[in-house]
C-alpha cells in the first residue's frame, strides 16, 4: 500500500464519519435522560451542561 492510497483511504474515513454523525445528530437521543433535543436536557442531567 503506498502513502497516496493510505491518505486517500483515511480522507474517505474522515468523510464517512462526519456524514454519519450528520445522520446521528437528526436521530439524537440522550443516553441519561433520554432527550430527543440537545437543549431538552433534564435538570439533573450532567450533560445539560457539555457543550
Ligand atoms: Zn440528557
Amino acid at each position: 500500500m503506498t502513502f497516496a492510497s493510505l491518505a486517500y483511504l483515511v480522507g474517505v474515513l474522515l468523510i464517512a464519519r462526519a456524514m454519519l454523525q450528520l445522520g446521528t445528530r437528526e436521530a439524537y437521543c440522550c443516553p441519561v435522560c433520554g432527550s430527543k433535543r440537545e437543549d431538552g436536557h433534564a435538570e439533573d442531567c450532567p450533560w445539560r451542561r457539555a457543550s
